[in-house]
């Protein structure tokens, strides 16, 4: 905190009172702290995937072009690479609308119940489709919840978290996702039985960038930006999410929504 005092003086000269204005340094520093960060960040993360394309491309030029067996392998890891990057700069431009306030919310009532089974219904056919050894149960409240939401943006939310469940189960298993009321909210979780996410890791895998295994990450084609994103919309429609985790074992993650219950609902 920097203090900055002033006296007030009279036109006698008298000194008949002090002013004192406390500035928040301590804001200012960590948001640009925070903001120099993510530059850094950004240029790391761009940069890996353009050294990499940079070097399968000269590989190419230097002759390898000719050889049919390596040509189409380097080609298809350029085409991951540059679709990695895209990735990465759509999600980062997302964020950048959301942070100028320039993505308002469509707001409409939905069912709870049907936007989730909806979602739920596509990652069945998608696992069935290609034989992945993953079942998904579903627990939910018996009452329909119906919430004032953007419906798009929750969808793209409980996309994001189902893939991460995939991604980081490798071996497979039960992703349970429940709804549950409680007496102003209504909590959704997703469970899986996949890696887990060490305690020390739990709040700052929604930061910007943050992955518990970087390697793995990339690996699975990931921006480091899917759950940065998530929170952002969850708090825009004045809901929290969270995480909690076994190593090993598998994770929960949760988010609330502000809920009221409509006076004839309860007294169905
Ligand atoms: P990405 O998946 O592209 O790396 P996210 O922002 O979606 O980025 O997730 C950030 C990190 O959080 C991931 O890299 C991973 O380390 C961790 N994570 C997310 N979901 C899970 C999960 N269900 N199980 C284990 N780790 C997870």
């Amino acid at each position: 905190l920097r203090a900055e005092f002033s006296m007030i003086r009279r036109e006698s000269g008298f000194i008949s009172g002090l002013v004192c204005v406390l500035h928040d340094v301590t804001e200012q520093e960590k948001n640009e702290r925070e903001r120099r960060e993510f530059v850094s960040n950004v240029s790391h993360e761009l940069r890996t995937p353009l050294t990499s394309t940079r070097s399968y491309v000269e590989a190419l030029n230097d002759g390898a072009w000719q050889d049919k067996e390596i040509a189409p392998q380097f080609l298809n890891v350029i085409q991951e690479e540059t679709d990695r990057m895209i990735r990465m700069i759509n999600d980062l431009l997302r964020l950048s609308r959301m942070d100028a306030q320039k993505e308002p919310l469509r707001m409409e009532l939905i069912n709870l119940n049907e936007l989730l089974n909806f979602v739920l219904d596509r990652f069945d056919m998608m696992i069935k489709s290609k034989n992945q050894p993953y079942s998904i149960r579903r627990e939910f409240t018996n009452r329909s919840i119906w919430v004032d939401a953007d419906a798009d943006k929750m969808i793209q939310v409980l996309d994001n978290i189902l893939n991460n469940a995939l991604k980081y189960s490798p071996m497979g298993g039960t992703i349970t996702c429940r709804l549950i009321e409680t007496h102003r909210n209504v909590v959704i979780s997703i469970s899986d039985q996949g890696l887990g996410i060490p305690k020390k890791d739990l709040t700052r895998v929604f930061d910007r960038f943050y992955r518990v295994d970087k390697a793995r990450s990339r690996e699975m084609g990931g921006s480091g930006l899917g759950l940065a994103i998530t929170k952002e919309v969850v708090k825009e429609h004045g809901g929290a999410i969270w995480a909690e985790s076994k190593e090993g074992k598998g994770s929960t993650f949760y988010i609330s929504l502000p809920y009221e219950p409509y006076e004839e609902d309860l007294w169905l």
